[in-house]
């Protein structure tokens, strides 16, 4: 099906919502823009998207998803820029990513047409709810779910994706805290550690809240053969500026190619730092803050940008960091990219997809 000159069908809602909203203290995650989008995939084929106002589904008890955990899902950000018009960043690398998790997890591919025309419709249709302040957006979540009613273990035989959306408020956080975990793995070679799975996610809930009893605001996660190498930090990419060069572990398949990460490490080359993607070992961490080279670290992800990390704890130690108003590589990356992701700035690489009103 090509909706190339298409509209989705949309049933709107005869009352926005939006007046439930307190634009200048936006709870996260908790009141949903009027719209979703709905399609579903039987016979071998995507049918029948539609736009919907936002609501319940109604499902099966024996519904796959639910069961064998077929279910991935995406997300990403909408800002307004100074005219208003709605600004997506780096929409199609959510698309793509969206089916990379698709293969892994036996699932069909979405269709282009589906993912971006109706993210494109949906925007239009709630507009509003783009929050027009600055460092506040609408957060999107495209997912994909099993839905055959049918309890054997089998791939299903049919799925709905969907995506709706939220506002979201500024990121105001303090530095984490992090410890190094010594014995829970998120994602080993060969699993599923590369894609947006839900399994991933649940399975990360009780290494981290055991963390957060101790103390910390999140983990890092290490290689699940030796918990010697640096993988990620909760649902974040991690980076170190080590002696002036941003140092940063290879994706792979155990860590998710992040878009935040890709989009700071080519920032970081325009600028002319020097940037290794490599291994990093605790050890290393550990050398270079005796040393007084680990001038920076933090994650990387959609919801924060640049989440900055005042301490590692690792075995009984407290590597603590420099003060954050002194990191020059992250502040600078973190402030040119919100700037781009604006349209406050030049766009190079041309990764703001304007929607068109
Ligand atoms: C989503 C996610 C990230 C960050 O990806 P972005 O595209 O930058 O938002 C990093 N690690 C994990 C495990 C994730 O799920």
């Amino acid at each position: 099906m090509s909706l190339d000159l298409l509209t989705i069908p949309a049933e709107c809602v005869t009352e926005s919502r939006i007046s439930e909203l307190d634009i200048n203290n936006i709870e996260f995650g908790k009141i949903f823009s009027d719209h979703m989008l709905v399609a579903d995939y039987k016979d071998g084929a995507w049918q029948n998207p539609q736009i919907l106002p936002y609501g319940n589904m109604s499902l099966s008890p024996a519904t796959s998803a639910l069961h064998y955990g077929q279910a991935i899902f995406e997300g990403m950000k909408a800002y307004k820029d100074a005219n208003g018009d709605i600004l997506l960043f780096r929409p199609l690398d959510n698309f793509r990513r969206l089916n990379v998790s698709a293969e892994r997890m036996c699932m069909p591919a979405i269709t282009e047409d589906i993912f971006m025309q109706g993210l494109e419709q949906l925007l239009r249709l709630d507009a509003a709810w783009v929050p027009p302040t600055a460092g506040c957006a609408l957060y999107i979540r495209p997912f994909m779910f099993a839905t055959d009613d049918f309890i054997g273990v089998r791939p299903s035989s049919s799925y709905r994706f969907t995506i709706f959306s939220c506002p979201v408020g500024a990121y105001y956080g303090q530095a984490l805290k992090v410890a190094i975990e010594p014995s829970f793995v998120r994602s080993a070679e060969g699993g599923a550690g590369y894609a947006k799975a839900a399994g991933n996610y649940g399975a990360a809930l009780l290494p981290a809240k055991k963390m957060q009893e101790k103390g910390y605001h999140q983990l890092i996660w290490t290689d699940a053969k030796e918990h010697k190498y640096i993988e990620e930090s909760g649902t974040m990419n991690l980076m170190f500026v080590i002696d002036g060069k941003l140092i940063t572990p290879p994706v792979s398949t155990t860590i998710l190619a992040g878009i935040t990460r890709d989009s700071v490490l080519t920032l970081a080359r325009d600028l002319g730092y020097t940037v290794e993607e490599r291994k990093v070992s605790v050890d290393e961490l550990v050398e270079a803050h005796k040393a007084g080279k680990l001038q920076e670290a933090f994650g990387t992800g959609t919801a924060a940008t640049i989440a900055h990390i005042a301490t590692i704890h690792y075995n009984d130690m407290d590597l603590d960091l420099p003060a954050v108003e002194d990191r020059e590589i992250s502040n600078r990356i973190s402030t040119e990219l919100d700037k781009i992701k604006t349209g406050q700035a030049p766009d190079p690489h041309n990764w703001v997809h304007r929607v068109s009103q």
